[in-house]
């Protein structure tokens, strides 16, 4: 008996028909709030050596069918060890062709990152004498939206500020937070220490732990893309860009990340804040210094691929690294991850996954430190 599951954290998906291993047909299910449809997260029962043909048959209905081109899904046995599985698109129909190993599959647009996990890695930082947790509030489920700060205020000392998952389906940005984390409260290392010594960085893990829970790709609880809620956010509909925004002006920013994943393109990259009004030539060079330090620090990082710089042009100080760039007149910038893989370095068992954005993470310390002076 084929069986296809999704009633656990981040599960998302609508079957339709299980008649066949070679007749799986499902479709990819909506945000809970929102008409956006990209993240899907299932697992199949009863496959075991039967080779499978999975028909997502509403692909070419999804927000991002620019992602589907060159995608792969990813798998698992165990939801520890992730891997690409053959994948095709064509005339709107996503299919993977994968024969199962074992009685259970796993099936995923990405490597997820559990609620679990976000628990534990909270824990982990408190764990550390140079790191605090706290609240800063409710989201509109009423769950925990949790801050760490990692060093002590002091004179002198710069705020950075690093958030992750405002879209909960681009789970690669909680891996990247966990390798960034790991590092910062590692004693002996000494990019860290530096770092700490003269700024404090301030990490939102989680954005969005409702539309993670719920397996949304891009919304919270009340249907708001919490990246376009920046200009005015509203305790009903974007608390959770309400709190992180007030705790900012409490602390004053000197440098801001928001990390993501494109759906698109296969690289790594940052998208800056050349199209606002007065952008100026320090903002300019400390841009320019932060991606050359990042691409010394890893080969996994680019600056040739990216947005076009007419992309959205009319001024939008509705998204998190245009608000804050403009409203602090600070470095700020959006990073960008594939979903699929970095086509400069690929790997064809994994793609782009979990413990690369993780690598990454821990590197973006360097280019951190690098434009530190200059903040
Ligand atoms: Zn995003």
């Amino acid at each position: 008996m084929l069986k296809i599951s999704h009633a656990f954290d981040a599960g998302a998906i609508e079957p339709i028909a299980l008649d066949s291993a070679q007749g799986i047909r499902v479709n990819i299910r909506a945000d809970s709030h929102a008409d956006f449809r990209q993240w899907f997260y299932f697992r199949l029962q009863g496959a075991r050596e039967a080779p499978c043909r999975i028909r997502f048959e509403n692909a070419g209905r999804c927000t991002y069918v620019d992602g589907w081109h060159g995608y792969r899904v990813a798998a698992s046995y165990d939801r520890r060890r992730w891997f690409r599985v053959p994948t095709t698109y064509e005339s709107g129909v996503l299919e993977i062709a994968h024969t199962p190993e074992r009685d259970s599959v796993w099936y995923a647009y990405f490597e997820p990152y559990s609620w679990e996990r976000h628990l534990e890695l909270l824990g982990r930082a408190e764990d550390s004498p140079r790191a605090r947790v706290q609240d800063l509030g409710n989201t509109v489920e009423g769950r925990d939206l949790n801050l760490v700060t990692v060093g002590s205020a002091g004179a002198g000392k710069k705020s950075l500020w690093v958030i992750e998952r405002q879209h909960p389906g681009e789970t690669m940005a909680e891996w990247f937070v966990e390798g960034l984390l790991e590092r910062l409260v590692d004693r002996y290392d000494p990019v860290a220490r530096a770092l700490l010594e003269r700024a404090v960085v301030r990490i939102v893990p989680n954005m969005n732990p409702d539309g993670a829970i719920r397996g949304n790709l891009r919304t919270n609880a009340a249907g708001a893309n919490l990246n376009r809620e920046w200009g005015a956010p509203s305790l009903e509909k974007s608390p959770e860009v309400f709190h992180v925004r007030s705790a900012m002006h409490r602390s004053g920013v000197d440098a801001f990340l928001d990390v993501h994943g494109d759906e698109a393109l296969p690289y790594v990259f940052v998208d800056g804040c050349e199209r606002l009004p007065g952008f100026g030539p320090k903002q300019s060079a400390l841009q320019r210094a932060f991606s050359g330090a990042f691409k010394r620090a890893s080969p996994d990082f680019q600056d040739q691929h990216g947005y076009p710089d007419d992309k959205d042009t009319k001024v939008n100080l509705t998204l998190a690294s245009k608000y804050v760039g403009h409203t602090f007149g600070c470095l700020a910038l959006t990073l960008e991850m594939p979903f699929k893989d970095n086509a400069d370095l690929p790997d064809e068992a994994v793609g782009w996954n979990g413990e690369r954005s993780a690598r990454l993470g821990a590197a973006a310390l360097e280019p951190l430190l690098a434009v530190l002076p200059e903040l």
